[in-house]
């Protein structure tokens, strides 16, 4: 029979990494708890309405790179590209807003992209992600990208830049739009087919393209920066002060639009050198539109998404290796019909105690168990036959060291610190 491959752009996360995504997971939930925010779990798939009035469907994202299907009842799915409009859809529907604000989130969830695959850009990926609901304070966003920053400087991650910019109010953006168009509009018929619509639409989006003519015309564009109104500018005057005063470096790059239509005021990137081409890893800003557009009170929002494919690539490249807490702990060998039956309730007394233990089920040599054990990275070894067990002692070797010192058999627990 032909065998079946993976599709393209997925990837299976094999056993010997499986710590890696436990571990990167643990310091995302620990440090999310630490700052308050609370996990949130949202279907896969959603309503297609919902992306592409929450995306906006002048994005490459919804324009190009949403898987989308009809179910068996006719119904438009499409499978989350992103996290932050399936939580504003349950925010709303849930009616979050009537607890305490703010309201703070996470999330840790696959996201489907139909996108040309390569090195950090895949079609199924994963993002760790965080939404704040109800705050319009700058300190809010410069506790998001706090965050964000925390996890990195957890890691050990060295070499990387905070972006950040803002985008103004829909008001300012009305103004800026009618620039962009006064600039465009000589140079229209150089402009890649989507921007063209784009310019009718949403201007905007066009500085986002990645077509490298338009890239070339839209270098000199007016920057939206430098056309935000005063409340805008005030609120990214607060946000530089919060980050000044937590020690958080920053540079202010007027070009970053962002690839999602509902950012507004502030947004920011965290660039990595060390990963080639996709080298954000990070990217998020404040949303305040996108509770109402989606059908709920105008509540405000600020958030960001973090690629966690790119962000493992960058710690592999870094050198940087995460915990593995999953090793055996104790392997158990054992000779005779006996020391069989011994080690199978050895093994699973320790392991009703939480203790990692294993032993051999492949009926090997004494020689080849222990050399199993050192191939399954294991901390301790012992060797159990006839004698150990009537003495009630074993040699209990250190797998790291070499060494070995006899203790009970019965009491071998107390021995695996
Ligand atoms: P890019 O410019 O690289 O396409 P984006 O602006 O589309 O990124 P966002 O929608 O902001 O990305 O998603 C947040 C993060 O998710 C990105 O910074 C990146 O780390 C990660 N990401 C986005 N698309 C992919 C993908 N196809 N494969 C792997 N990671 C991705
Ligand atoms: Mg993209």
């Amino acid at each position: 029979m032909a065998k079946i491959a993976a599709p393209r752009g997925t990837h299976d996360v094999l056993p010997a990494e499986g710590y890696k995504w436990h571990a990167l997971e643990r310091e995302m939930r620990e440090l999310s708890a630490a700052f308050g925010y609370h996990e949130i779990r949202t279907p896969a798939f959603e309503h297609t309405e919902l992306f592409e009035r929450g995306v906006g469907d002048t994005t490459d994202v919804v324009q190009k790179e949403m898987y989308t299907f009809l179910d068996k009842g006719g119904r438009s799915i499409t499978l989350r590209p992103e996290g932050t409009s399936p939580v504003v859809r349950s925010f709303i529907e849930h009616s979050l807003y009537a607890l305490p604000q703010p309201t703070k989130l996470y999330y840790i969830t696959p996201c489907f992209r139909y996108e040309k695959p390569q090195a950090g850009r895949l079609r199924q990926f994963h993002q760790f992600g965080v939404e704040v609901f109800g705050a319009e304070s700058a300190a809010i966003d410069a506790e998001v990208i706090s965050l964000a920053m925390s996890l990195l400087a957890k890691l050990g991650v060295t070499g990387v830049r905070l972006n950040i910019n803002s985008i103004g109010c829909k008001d300012c953006r009305t103004v800026y739009n009618e620039k962009l168009r006064a600039f465009f509009a000589t140079r229209l018929d150089d402009l890649c087919e989507t921007c063209r619509q784009r310019y009718e639409k949403n201007p905007l989006r066009i500085l986002d393209c990645k077509n490298a003519a338009c890239k070339q015309i839209y270098k000199d564009a007016p920057i939206l920066l430098d056309n935000i109104c005063g409340e805008c500018r005030d609120h990214f005057e607060a946000l530089k002060g919060y980050l000044d005063g937590m020690g958080i470096p920053y540079q202010v790059d007027g070009t970053i639009v962002r690839g999602l239509d509902y950012y507004t005021r502030t947004v920011f990137e965290i660039v990595s050198d060390n990963i080639g081409a996709q080298g954000t890893v990070c990217g998020g800003g404040r949303y305040n539109g996108l509770v109402e557009e989606l059908g709920g009170p105008a509540v405000s929002a600020v958030g960001f998404g973090m690629g966690m494919e790119r962000l493992l690539l960058m710690l592999d490249n870094l050198g940087i290796a995460l915990p593995d807490t999953e090793g055996v702990t104790l392997f158990v060998a054992s000779i005779g019909e006996q020391a069989d039956g011994y080690a199978q309730n050895l093994v699973c007394g320790l392991r009703r105690k939480g203790i990692h233990a294993d032993r051999d089920y492949m009926g090997r040599s004494v020689k080849a168990q222990m050399k199993y054990a050192d191939k399954l990275g294991a901390r301790y070894a012992v060797v159990i036959g006839d004698d150990e067990i009537a003495k009630n002692e074993v040699a209990l070797k250190d797998m790291g060291t070499g060494e070995s010192r006899l203790v009970p058999l019965d009491r071998l627990s107390e021995y695996l610190g």
